[in-house]
Parts: structure tokens; C-alpha cells; sequence
């Protein structure tokens, strides 16, 4: 039969055209979640959306035997009701630059070889052959490349930082180990484009001088477990990792390591004490892990989407990464856009983009509970999950850059985005971040353990009608004493979503004590 069902785990049968010469395929994410599941046809980039498997017979029969729509699987926009054919077409995708998503959608992310058809490990081969590690660190520190995984430092320095280190033995490990609720970017990345992610780590592994690698992914991502593996173990038959990567006398072994999914494992000493197989709790530092990290010996710690970036930058050069985003904040970053807003989904921008540009152009506006349209609804968004800070209405012409969101004491986080309507309770917003944080915290140190248990029955008096004026100051110092005293970035950031709400809706705690609401 010349129709090829490949990869596919859903059940696509075609009764009646089992002759077109077409094939199948699944790929990675293409980010619209409010609309999937999603299926493009290529080469006329035709867009369905909420796609069944009964769908299969009429999308050949009028879209590939004939060239025309089938209409009712086509994407309707939500405010101007026109329908739209074309992915390029769709506002949701319109405004978006998926730079480092490209792959995601488009390439079957289990086929080793669609990817270097597409100029897959050309990066890796000019890093193994035509570069030395000095100059890919340098190359990378150029483009300004920012860590994506929440505290936005210089990738190319810290690079520079764990190549001088004499040791006999150096590793790099891919931190996948995404935690924050409502973020799946990584996930995304590691689903859609696992090859890219190996790509990434196998420039950073030359550029530091390692010769072992793992790729930490928690274990409730069981398909990005399966498919980073898959990927480790094809690019190991092509030889295109093991010994003598591309020739260069290098070797570089992967490892993929699940871990049991606890939010502080994501904070680099965690994570290390976790694959050495010691419970996941944060270190002091110094030292740090580019001196002394895994097994004692010199470790870089990258984030997934951090990595993802790394081959485009070799293999475009560092003046086209330039060209996206700010000049503090070079390049594009993905967000996870959910809550009260009418198209939920991963999204890719530039840094720089403002605040409404992604709620009102990309995310079609923000919406009541049932999905419809609120005329200036727009109350706040969440951004950089639990460890990140409210933004309102006057935030709404901001840019997202690592500076921008800094300055009024947000963050980009690894990039959730939560957007809220006129009708949410920002108390119960700080109540429910503040819950995952106290439950997340791993209790090593004193003022994240008391601090935060504190503060969540604080939450909890005050919405519970039993605060007083007093309660929400007490709330405030214990919050401001958590961000000062605590070891790690999880406590040092807890008290985000508390502050930032308390800065920009005092009101509505003192409605609370007041008994007003
Ligand atoms: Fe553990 Fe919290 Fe202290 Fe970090 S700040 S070490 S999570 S108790």
C-alpha cells in the first residue's frame, strides 16, 4: 500500500482512499492547545483544527486528491469569526517567531533522519571539527544567549567559567526537570524536537571540555523520557555520538535520568545531589557546580530550551540571533499562555514583545469562565510561574525581557504565563502559588520551612475572614525575611506572587480583613 501510517498512535484509517501516496505522520506540538488535536497538510500548509480519525478519509479526499477545504475542520477566530486555511494565516501564529519550536509540527520527532535532512547536527559537526571549545564559548557569550530556565544568566560565561577547570573528568547535563504548574515548554521541546536538545548538548559538552552528559527529565514526562532515549540511542547507531564524535578523536557519552518530579531538583546542586542519588536538596554555593559539581568534578547545567537554541546560533550565525529580541535580551523565548484567555497554547516570541501583544494579538483576548470574550476583562497574568509576579493593566505596554520583568519585581521564570479576568481574587492567586511553593520546599533551611508554612496560614486567615490589618503587615515582613534568609532560589523566590500582589492589589487584601468580599 503506498499510505504509510507511521508513527502514529492514534488510529487513522482511510476506508475509502487507501491508494494517495501521502504519508503520515506525527510530529511534535504545534502549540495550539484550545484547538488540537492539529493536522497540517503539507506542502499547501492547510491548517484543521479538533481533528478526529474518522476526519482522515475527507481530508484526502478534497484537501490532497482535489485542493480544497474540508470547512468545518477549519480554524474559526474567535472575534472576527473569518475562517482560516492557512497556518501562516492564524493570529495565534501570525505574531509568533518559532524559531527554536520550528521543528515542532513539522518534523517526526522519533525519525533521526527527517532531522538531518533538515540540517540537523551540522552545528554539532562544525563544533567537533571546524571550531575549537574556546571559540564556542566566546561565539555563544557574543550572541548574549541568557539561561531560559528562570535566572537569565550569560550561557557563553558560564561556559567560559567550566572550560579552564583542570580536571581529568568534566560533564554537562540538560536539566529537564520543568516543575512549575501550567509550564510545559521543555516538554514541548524534548517531545517535538529531541535531536535538537542532543544537538544543543553536544556543543556545550565540546565547548566545556566533557566527555559525559545526562539529560535530567522528571518522570511524569514519560513520551519525553521515551523519545530523548530513542534519540540517544539512534544518534549512537549513526555514530553520531559514543566514540570519536564526527571523527574529532572527542568522545561524548548521554545518559537520560528520569527524576521522581520534585520542583527543587530543577535548582542545579538539587539536581546533582539527585543523579548521584542522594535526596534532592540544594547546597550552598560556592562552590560552584562549574568547579565542583557532579561526582566532585566540574559540571555545566543548562536548561532544554537554553540548549535548543545553541545549534541555531552556530548554524545561523550570532548576528541572526541578534536580530530577534532586545539587546539585553537576545533572541526569542517560549511561553506557556493559559488561563482566561481565548487561545491557550505554547507560544515562541521575540523578547521585547509587550504584554498585550500576547494576550490580545496572539492570545485572541482575555475571556469569562465558559471561553467567551470579555470586553475589558483583562485583569493580571502570572508570569514566571510560582517564583514569578503578578503583572496589570499598567504592565500590559511592557516588554518581556529578563531586565523589563526584573524591574518591577516579576520574572521571566522558565516562562508560564497565567492570565487572569476582572473576576479572579488576586488573595486566592497568591494562596495558590504560595500552597505548591510551601508544599515544594525541600526543608533544608529555616526561613523557607517556618517562613513559608507561615505565610500560607496567613493566606489562609485572611481569605478565610479571620485577618486583620496586622495579619497582611505580618504577611509582608515574613515574605520580604523568606526572599532575604532563604538558601535557594525556591524560597529566595516564594515570596513573588505575595509581594507583587500585595504591591498591586493591596486593596483587595484589606476587602478581605475588611469583610467587604
Ligand atoms: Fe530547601 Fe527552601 Fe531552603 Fe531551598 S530555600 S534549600 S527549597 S528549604
Amino acid at each position: 500500500k503506498a499510505v504509510r501510517a507511521k508513527g502514529l498512535k492514534v488510529d487513522v484509517k482511510l476506508e475509502k482512499h487507501d491508494d494517495v501516496d501521502c504519508l503520515f505522520s506525527r510530529s511534535g506540538c504545534r502549540g495550539f492547545c484550545q484547538v488540537g488535536p492539529l493536522v497540517t497538510v503539507e506542502p499547501s500548509d492547510t491548517h484543521y483544527v479538533k481533528v478526529k480519525p474518522e476526519d482522515a478519509d475527507e481530508i484526502v479526499e478534497k484537501t490532497i486528491m482535489a485542493d480544497e477545504y474540508v470547512e468545518r475542520l477549519l480554524y474559526v477566530d474567535p472575534v472576527t469569526g473569518e475562517k482560516c486555511s492557512r497556518t501562516a494565516d492564524i493570529p495565534f501564529y501570525k505574531r509568533q517567531d518559532r524559531y527554536v519550536l520550528g521543528n515542532c509540527g513539522r518534523l517526526d520527532a522519533e525519525d533521526i533522519n527527517q532531522y538531518i535532512a533538515d540540517g540537523g547536527y551540522t552545528a554539532a559537526r562544525m563544533a567537533y571539527t571546524e571550531l575549537e571549545p574556546k571559540q564556542i564559548c566566546d561565539m555563544v557569550e557574543k550572541a548574549g544567549l541568557r539561561g531560559r530556565g528562570g535566572g537569565g544568566f550569560s550561557t557563553g560565561r558560564k561556559w567560559n567559567l567550566t572550560l579552564p577547570q583542570k580536571s581529568d573528568k568534566k560533564y554537562i547535563i540538560c536539566n529537564g526537570d520543568e516543575g512549575d504548574p501550567g509550564a510545559f515548554m521543555d516538554r514541548s521541546l524534548m517531545e517535538g524536537n529531541p535531536h535538537r536538545v542532543l544537538e544543543g548538548m553536544m556543543i556545550a559538552a565540546r565547548a566545556i571540555g566533557a566527555d559525559e552528559g545526562y539529560i535530567y527529565v522528571r518522570a511524569e514526562y514519560p513520551l519525553a523520557v521515551e523519545r530523548v532515549q530513542k534519540a540517544v540511542d539512534d544518534a549512537e547507531k549513526l555514530g553520531i555520538l559514543g566514540e570519536d564524535v564526527f571523527g574529532s578523536g572527542v568522545n561524548l557519552k548521554l545518559f537520560v535520568m528520569e527524576g521522581a518530579g520534585a520542583f527543587v531538583c530543577g535548582e542545579e546542586t538539587a539536581l546533582i545531589a539527585s543523579i548521584e542519588g542522594r535526596r534532592g536538596m540544594p547546597m550552598p554555593k560556592p562552590p560552584f557546580p562549574a568547579e565542583c559539581g557532579l561526582w566532585g568534578k566540574p559540571t555545566c547545567i543548562n536548561n532544554v530550551e537554553t540548549l535548543a537554541t545553541v545549534p541555531l546560533i552556530l548554524r545561523d550565525g550570532v548576528d541572526k540571533f541578534l536580530a530577534y529580541g532586545t539587546e539585553s535580551s537576545p533572541g526569542t523565548k517560549t511561553f506557556a499562555l493559559t488561563g482566561h484567555v481565548a487561545n491557550t497554547g505554547l507560544i515562541e516570541v521575540p523578547f521585547g514583545v509587550t504584554v498585550r501583544e500576547i494576550v490580545y494579538d496572539i492570545g485572541g483576548g482575555v475571556t469569562d469562565d465558559a471561553g467567551n470574550i470579555l470586553e475589558d476583562g483583562f485583569k493580571a497574568v502570572q508570569v514566571g510561574g510560582p517564583s514569578g509576579g503578578c503583572l496589570t493593566k499598567d504592565h500590559l505596554d511592557l516588554g518581556m525581557d529578563f531586565d523589563s520583568l526584573r524591574s518591577i519585581g516579576a520574572m521571566v521564570g522558565s516562562g508560564g504565563l497565567v492570565v487572569m479576568n476582572k473576576n479572579t481574587c488576586m488573595v486566592q492567586i497568591a494562596h495558590f502559588f504560595m500552597k505548591f511553593t510551601q508544599n515544594e520546599s525541600c526543608g533544608k533551611c529555616v526561613p523557607c520551612r517556618e517562613g513559608t508554612k507561615q505565610m500560607l496560614k496567613l493566606l489562609e486567615d485572611i481569605i478565610e475572614g479571620r485577618g486583620t490589618m496586622e495579619t497582611i503587615e505580618l504577611l509582608e515582613r515574613i515574605a520580604s525575611a523568606v526572599g532575604k534568609g532563604s538558601l535557594c532560589g525556591l524560597g529566595k523566590t516564594a515570596p513573588n506572587p505575595v509581594l507583587t500582589t500585595l504591591r498591586f492589589f493591596r486593596d483587595e487584601y484589606i476587602a478581605h480583613v475588611e469583610d467587604k468580599r
